[in-house]
């Protein structure tokens, strides 16, 4: 018996299972969702699309029914309604504001052998390690003080190495960095984590260290697929105890959760069917669904033969999933990845709410990269630590000053956990615009700073122009979204930003 497998054998609490299942079993149906899909397959019409796409406007969460009829539409004009509606309903509940994040991988030793994943633990090819905190720190510099992030998903494979402790301790790491950088500082303000699913006590240890959402993503619904691509020997091997990682996080506090799944595993309109089931059964629980949702794609890994993957999604049905996903939970933040091509993401960035840029997905990549010169995420790909590799690898001053002619702003905000922004509080005041007049506000503030700091000069020219059209927006509903005191806080903030000042927020 060696360490390892003996800390795996505590990990899973079926105690943490069994209280959210229904006569045994959970809240995906297989049955029942491929019989929903098979109902809504046919004669779709387009009043009927009209119908469901007017009732999202709600920002509620659809009807089973209704998901299953737009997974199966096929004609491009009727798709070409659903993608007017994501747009829309982008717009409604978020405005022109896409927040942008990086990921941060500290470790990639894991006991689990997902047979899609570069991680998996029989992949001889891949180099293992995981940071020490002197590494997480010098990792945390280059990211925000040489290229200036501000938000962070720390990404762990599963293993006693990079327990709970271990995860909280390179929170506090990362929150402790400040650097003084050109008008300012360089600071990360919000880490959010993408681990493996935990114990209520475990996530409990995340709350107190400051997490912002904890993120898990189920990969597939599809329980049979699941079953084929995690063995039934690992930890990951355990579907339900997957399923509930969120309900678990809700239990110890966390309630900014991020549900998501891996496109190309199982049939994506199955899969698509299954968040919104997911999104559901915690507003069941909770009374609240996701905060934010992730689609990553399968994308080729080190060391890793894809032959057995027989559900790839093309760029035409993922773009289309994503604007489903916009309308079928409207209220949730939407996640897309550097995983995808810069065309893609760009023709996504009306119905997406965040996405990260300049990434290094290899262990110790940013430090490593920055002290070898390599400085462009593509150059990056030389290193050999990777979980995958990356679709747009441009620099994020160039997504920045694209996003800016595209006409959106880049939010660099933290405030919502900060202020108590969170869970229901957030999701009550996105229904009712409210926070949007905040989201605003800190979208403006974030983005000076960021061009104050860290800008190419070109790329703070473009930026200053939206920035005077966002000023002008803001001044224009005076005093109808925005109380006249609230502008004058803000007017006076933006001052003091200018000055110097930094991290202001409200
Ligand atoms: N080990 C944790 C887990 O599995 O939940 C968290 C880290 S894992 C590296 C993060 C995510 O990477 C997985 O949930 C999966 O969706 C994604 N992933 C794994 N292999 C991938 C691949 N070949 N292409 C794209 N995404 C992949
Ligand atoms: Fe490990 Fe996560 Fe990769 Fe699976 S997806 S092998 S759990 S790192």
């Amino acid at each position: 018996m060696n360490k390892v497998s003996d800390w795996v054998k505590t990990q899973i609490k079926q105690d943490q299972i069994d209280r959210y299942l229904e006569n045994g079993k959970d809240f995906i149906d297989d049955d029942y969702i491929n019989r929903t899909l098979a109902e809504n397959s046919s004669n779709i019409e387009r009043k009927r699309v009209e119908d469901i796409l007017q009732k999202a406007h709600d920002i509620t969460l659809m009807d089973d029914a209704d998901v299953a009829a737009l997974c199966n539409i096929k004609d491009p004009e009727l798709r070409s309604l659903v993608f007017k509606a994501a747009e829309e309903i982008k717009q409604k509940v978020y405005d022109n504001r896409i927040v942008m994040f990086a990921p941060l991988y500290l470790s990639s030793k894991c006991v689990n052998a997902c047979r899609y994943c570069g991680f998996r633990s029989d992949n001889t090819e891949q180099k293992r390690s995981v940071l020490t905190q002197a590494e997480v720190e010098e990792e945390t510099h280059v990211l925000a003080s040489k290229i200036g992030h501000k938000r962070l998903v720390i990404v762990f494979g599963e293993h006693p190495e990079s327990n709970a402790d271990y995860i909280a301790d390179c929170m506090k790491t990362i929150y402790s960095v400040k650097d003084k950088v050109r008008n300012g500082w360089g600071q990360i303000r919000r880490v959010n984590v993408n681990a493996a699913p935990m114990s209520i006590e475990d996530l409990k240890k995340l709350n107190d260290a400051g997490i912002g959402t904890f993120q898990v993503f189920q990969e597939t619904y599809d329980h049979k697929i699941y079953a084929q691509m995690h063995p039934e020997n690992t930890l990951k091997g355990n579907y339900q105890w997957r399923l509930y990682a969120h309900h678990r996080a809700m239990e110890a506090g966390i309630d900014d959760v991020a549900i998501g799944c891996l496109f190309g595993l199982a049939d994506w309109r199955f899969d698509v069917m299954g968040m919104v089931a997911h999104a559901r059964d915690l507003e069941k629980h909770f009374g609240l669904g996701p905060h934010t949702l992730s689609v990553p794609r399968l994308e080729k890994a080190i060391g890793t033969n894809f032959s057995f993957i027989k559900n790839w999604v093309n760029d035409e049905d993922f773009k289309y999933l994503v604007a489903v996903l916009r309308v079928a939970i409207p209220y949730a933040g939407l996640i897309v990845t550097n995983r995808e091509k810069p065309q893609t993401i760009r023709e996504l960035s009306n119905i997406i709410t965040q996405r990260d840029a300049d990434s290094r997905i290899g262990l110790r990549a940013y430090s490593e990269a920055y002290r070898q010169g390599l400085n462009t995420a593509a150059d990056c790909q030389k290193l050999d630590t990777a979980q995958f590799e990356l679709g747009d690898t441009r620099s994020l001053d160039e997504v920045i000053r694209e996003a800016a002619q595209l006409g959106h702003i880049v939010s660099f905000c933290t405030a919502g956990y900060r202020c108590g922004r969170t869970g229901k509080k957030i999701m009550t005041l996105l229904r009712n615009g409210t926070e949007g007049c905040f989201c605003k506000l800190n979208a403006v503030l974030t983005f000076q700073e960021w061009l104050d700091d860290f800008a190419s000069e070109e790329t703070r020219r473009i930026g200053m122009e939206l920035i005077q059209r966002e000023m002008e927006e803001i001044r224009s509903k005076v005093p109808g979204t925005y109380p006249h005191a609230l502008f004058t806080n803000f007017n006076a903030s933006y001052q003091k930003l200018l000055q110097g000042e930094r991290d202001l927020y409200f």
